[in-house]
This record gives structure tokens, sequence and C-alpha cells, in this order.
């Protein structure tokens, strides 16, 4: 599906047809432009001959756990994956990729050892939530939330991501409230600052995954760049002007930053910061760096004698590949 081939062909149609077929496709999801019959004929044919609704992808679904991975193959034949969560309280949270691969190598993630391979335009970040709205609407439901937690670093495909955001959150299109809708970054200091600045309404993540800059610098290369202090600093900006809570990532990794230190060290770096932190023990292939139970629990109970509020994020998909950090190009369309 080519989004600007559709924008030009409608250019000199008058603003409410281009809101009628805006609404069908982005909103009721029809997948057949014949299915528009609020349309002249002669458009419709126009539009069946000019613009392809089709989407070239495929669903793998996860035996146990709610979650959908879908391969997207775009234009010129590059994979990127997407990830739908189907929660058991009704919320079906989607999971965006910004980019095809990721430039920073983060040890624990699969991606990362993909290499980068480019940056998704905004549409093909917007054809993945189509992708999997035309899914839910076969099953009577709709996507809820909407988290950019998929491949590559939004904030380094920053233009792209808050347009798609937009584009998302647009009441005409998907309707998408503001407030479901979240970023993940691995710290990119002056995008923080500067989504901080859009008056937003979105939620922001970061990837924190260690109390100090040596331990970061083993597990995240990008913090060769940003030092912590200059990540936190970045992080009470963003707070001060959005008086929004923001959730600290902290990938935990078998004695690297899973030990009772760190999370002290890590309570004190954080004190007073309206955040969260989200606990997520590795569940990745290399099990030498999934975290002992005990560990998990000490961690916990550390941040909660040093009233750090946490939560530790569920196991989802892990038999397709459709947790965190293990979005790769695993299979071929
Ligand atoms: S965790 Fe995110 S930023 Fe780090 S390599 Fe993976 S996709 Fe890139």
């Amino acid at each position: 599906m080519n989004l600007t081939k559709l924008e030009e062909l409608l250019k000199n149609e008058p603003g409410f047809r281009i809101k009628q077929i805006e609404r069908a496709v982005f909103k009721d999801f029809s997948e057949n432009w014949n299915d528009l019959t609020n349309l002249p004929v002669k458009l419709r044919n126009l539009l069946t001959g000019k613009i392809d609704l089709s989407i070239n992808g495929q669903i793998f679904e996860s035996a146990d756990s709610g979650s959908l991975k879908a391969l997207i193959r775009l234009d010129d034949g590059i994979l990127i994956e997407t990830v739908l969560l189907m929660h058991k309280d009704g919320r079906n949270t989607i999971c965006l990729s910004s980019q095809a691969g990721c430039a920073l190598g983060c040890r624990f993630c699969k991606t990362g050892e993909l290499g980068f391979k480019r940056n998704l335009t905004t549409e093909e970040i917007v054809l993945q939530a189509l992708f999997f709205s035309r899914y839910l609407k076969k099953v009577n439901t709709r996507i809820t939330n909407i988290v950019f937690m998929g491949m590559g670093e939004p904030f380094l495909n920053y233009d792209n991501f808050l347009n798609a955001v937009r584009f998302l959150n647009d009441e005409n299109k998907f309707s998408i409230g503001q407030r479901k809708i979240s970023v993940s970054t691995s710290g990119i200091t002056e995008k923080i600052r500067m989504l901080a600045d859009e008056n937003m309404q979105i939620n922001l993540a970061v990837s924190i995954n260690a109390p100090d800059d040596e331990i970061r610098r083993k597990i995240m290369p990008i913090a060769d760049k940003y030092t912590l202090d200059e990540l936190i600093s970045s992080i009470r900006y963003y707070i001060e002007k959005t008086n929004r809570r923001v959730m600290l990532e902290y990938v935990l990794l078998k004695e690297i930053n899973d030990f009772p230190e760190h999370a002290e060290k890590l309570s004190k770096k954080i004190k007073g910061l309206l955040c969260f932190v989200n606990l997520i023990p590795f569940n990745g292939d290399d099990i030498g760096k999934r975290p002992l139970i005990k560990n998990i629990n000490e961690f916990k109970k550390i941040l909660s004698n040093n009233k750090i509020p946490f939560t530790q994020r569920y196991r989802f998909g892990d038999d397709i590949k459709a947790a965190c950090g293990q979005l790769v190009f695993s299979k071929n369309l």
C-alpha cells in the first residue's frame, strides 16, 4: 500500500471526500475499494487500478500467551516485525518497529545483533498498525494501546516516529489517544528533551538497565555517548515539562546488573524522580544471562524497601520470539 501515492491521487478531491476515504481505510479498515459504496464508481475504479490496499504480511501465533507476531515485507523486500499482545482484560497492544534493524547493539537484544538496515517511513510505521487492525476487525475488536518497542530506536527516526504518532492519534484515522501510546528509548537525551517540548501526552519509557556508567557501557554501547547523569537530567526535564511519570526499563542480566548492591545504587540514583522501574528478567536464548529467581526477588525487595515503585514485565510470547529485544527477521515470507 502506498499512502503517498494515495495523497497524490486525491489532491484535487474535495475535503469531505478525502475524509471519507481516510475513514474507510484507517478507521473502518476496509481492504477493498469496492466496499466504499459511498464513493462515485469512477473514483472507486480509479483507486482500484492505482492503489493496492493489500499488505504483504504473515502472522505467527504464540501457543500460550495471546501474542501474535507479524512479519511484514516492505516494497523494497525488507522484512519488519510487529507484535500484537491480546490481554485478558480486553486491551490489545501493538508493538511497532520504527527501524529495520538497529544500529545501537544493546548486548541483550536480538535486533541489535542484526545491525541497521534503514529507517522506516511514517507510512511503514502506520502500515504495521493497519495490518493488525484488519486482523482485529475480523474478531470484532480494535487496537487499544500502542508501544514503540519493536525493532529500532524511535528517537533515531524522530520525525517519522512523531508523524506516525500524530497519524495514529488523528480522530479521523486510528483515533488512539495519546495517553495510550508509549515510546521506549535507549536514552537519546536531546530527543527526550525535544519530546518534552512537543506538548504531547504520550508515555515515555527509558531503557536504563544499569545503576552506573561502567555497567551501562558494558551492555549498551550508547552509554559511551551519554552518561547516566545526563540521561537522568533529561528525564527530569521531561517530567518537569510534562508532569508525566516515566517508566525506567531495567533488563535484569545474570551477574551483570542483578546484585543487591545494584538495586541499592539504582534506588539512590533515581530517588525522588516521578518514575517507576519496569523489571524485565532477561528471557532470551542465551540462558547464561537469565537471572536467578532469588536475585530477582532480592532486587525487588530492595526497591520496595527504598520506596521505589516497580513492576515486573510478564513474559509474553517467548515461543514466537516476541518478547522484549527478540524481534528479528526470523522467517521468510
Ligand atoms: S534494545 Fe532497542 S535500542 Fe537496543 S539494540 Fe535493541 S532495538 Fe536497538
